[in-house]
């Protein structure tokens, strides 16, 4: 079945996340679907509380105490009334401690259960009416058990036993570490942030550096601006002992600048090494579509933990080797490039650019991602066969046990294997379906640059490959997004005839399959019910399952 939007939603208007799949989200494994928790329901549901306010600013002021593990800030939210409001719901995860709500220079009352706080104003603020308020708070964030999959704050030391600290949370949510209306589909017009740490380690985060504040505490405020909408699990800070890296990209005679940042002494190896991110944009944007933020810049920023694709910050935690790794080393990708330049960089497209409207379409992110990766090689190479062993390198992974797409308005991250591997393979698989390839390149870049900045859905996909080709692939999407069903092709020769029909799938499903009829390609439409074609004796017969993701069955 088709899932129906809510009409809330509707109103109203995401995701590194790497392929571990091993690793347990926070709000879902690959085998099981999620329980709706009390707090899954008040984050993941977009009620009156939540609906009734448009974020345009975030104001994020926090002060880190590296010894302790501990942060203390204040955070003023900028918003536009959608409704007239006496009380709205403002996201922190209950650990973190609220000293104070203020608006317009006094304090007011708010209550809260699980990670909802209920902000009551002391008058009512008109519809249509831009205002704000500050959520002072401190507290002990939570720390990544294994970021970034499991993510929150990874406190750690570099090799010469220095601070060095980052956050990671996609699934968590922003509200383990600042207050913010923290769904997928709300995002700020631009953000401020100002985080203050001990002198000597340097703070960076997302966007643009605009100043440096010594304090008299030995401490230095370093303040960052992102002059665009992001995804709030996208905001970040990283804490170390910092120094830039610069490069330049040209491209039409205009020059933009790369600012990356890593331990001082990395500063050499990533000059030679980071210039292959130039290579990755321009991939992409030959693809998909410009590059959405240089206004706010490109940078990497060593990380330590693998890395995640933070807005015009991407973390960077590989070793710089494409050969020997962390993740190059089980993910070779021909040698041709960091599995975590491109994997994170190409997020700043899916997942960064066009978001999904709900954390259960997630697959725009990842299955988009990884399906790049392929095409990448495709265009690298110039050859579709390395495309085709790509994706056989990662199909392993895929376990059929839960539908892609999964509930919506519950707090559902569809961060599992599936979403990943089986989404890539699903976009091959409809590539192939539509057998058109002028007309499959144009789907996919005509969906991302019309939706850049913004939030799509997975019927939004299908709208748009239904105005390319003029046919309707619902049934497509109902099999492969929203079953965990992998279509079965039951097959037999005799010396006269070869038989055909679908298994495992869903009534409508009417996908076209390839065949190779001694070498030669046949397309044929299989239904439920055996169906035949005539051949020679002895005629060989192949079923093209490494452009289609079917399961064969040959009974006879
Ligand atoms: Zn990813």
């Amino acid at each position: 079945m088709k899932k129906k939007f809510s009409i809330l939603i509707l109103i109203v208007l995401f995701i590194a996340c790497n392929a571990n799949v091993a690793n347990l989200r926070p709000h879902g494994s690959q085998t099981d679907t999620p329980e709706l928790t009390r707090n899954n329901y008040l984050m993941g549901f977009l009620n009156e509380y939540r609906s009734s306010y448009d974020v345009t600013y975030y104001d994020i002021n926090i002060d880190f105490n590296i010894e302790e593990k501990s942060i203390d800030g204040f955070v003023t939210i900028k918003a536009m009334a959608l409704n007239d409001i006496d009380t709205l719901q403002v996201d922190l995860v209950k650990n973190l401690n609220i000293k104070k709500i203020i608006y317009k220079d006094s304090p007011i009352e708010y209550s809260r259960e699980e990670d909802a706080i209920m902000v009551v104003f002391n008058q009512t603020i008109d519809k249509d009416t831009l205002f704000d308020f500050t959520v002072h708070y401190n507290g002990i964030p939570q720390s990544a058990d294994n970021p970034p999959w499991a993510g929150g704050f990874t406190w750690s030391k570099d090799k010469n036993d220095r601070d060095w600290v980052a956050v990671s949370c996609e699934g968590e949510g922003a509200r383990i570490w600042w207050p913010n209306k923290d769904h997928i589909s709300e995002e700020p017009d631009s953000v401020r942030m100002a985080f203050t740490v001990p002198s000597g380690l340097m703070s960076v985060a997302n966007g643009q550096l605009r100043s440096v504040v010594e304090k008299d505490d030995n401490k230095t405020t370093y303040e960052w601006f992102v002059s665009n909408p992001i995804n709030n699990y996208n905001i970040s800070v990283q804490i170390g002992n910092y120094v830039a890296v610069q490069d330049t990209f040209i491209k039409e005679n205009k020059t933009h600048y790369m600012n990356h940042y890593v331990l001082d002494y990395n500063k050499e190896i990533a000059q030679n090494y980071f210039p292959q991110s130039k290579e990755v944009i321009r991939f992409y944007e030959k693809y998909f579509g410009d590059y959405q933020w240089w206004d706010d810049g490109y940078k990497l920023i060593e990380a330590p933990y693998l890395g995640m694709e933070h807005q015009s910050a991407v973390t960077y935690g590989n070793g710089f080797s494409i050969y020997n790794g962390v993740r190059s080393d089980s993910w070779a990708m021909y040698g041709v490039i960091d599995p975590l330049i491109i994997h994170e960089s190409g997020h700043e497209w899916f997942g960064n650019s066009v978001t999904a409207i709900d954390p259960t379409h997630i697959w725009i992110h990842e299955g988009l991602q990884v399906y790049s990766e392929a095409l990448y090689f495709e265009d690298k190479f110039n050859s579709y066969a390395v495309s085709v062993d790509y994706l056989k390198s990662i199909k392993s992974r895929i376990q059929n046990k839960i539908s892609i797409v999964g509930p919506e308005d519950e707090n559902y991250w569809a961060l599992n294997g599936d979403t990943y591997m089986k989404g890539a393979w699903v976009m091959h698989t409809l590539r192939s379906a539509i057998n058109d390839d002028p007309i499959w390149f144009a789907i996919l870049k005509e969906f991302m640059v019309e939706n850049a900045k913004s939030h799509v859905s997975t019927e939004d996909f299908f709208d748009k490959v239904k105005e390319k080709t003029g046919t309707d692939y619902s049934y497509f999407s109902e099999q492969y997004f929203y079953t965990p069903n992998q279509p079965e092709l039951e097959y037999y020769q005799t010396d006269s005839s070869f038989y055909y029909k679908w298994n495992n799938v869903n009534a409508n499903f009417i996908m076209p399959m390839g065949l190779l009829v001694n070498g030669a390609e046949k397309r044929v439409l299989p239904d439920q019910e055996f169906q035949s074609f005539e051949i020679r004796q002895h005629s060989k017969i192949e079923v093209m399952d490494w452009k289609f993701y079917i399961k064969k069955n040959k009974t006879r």
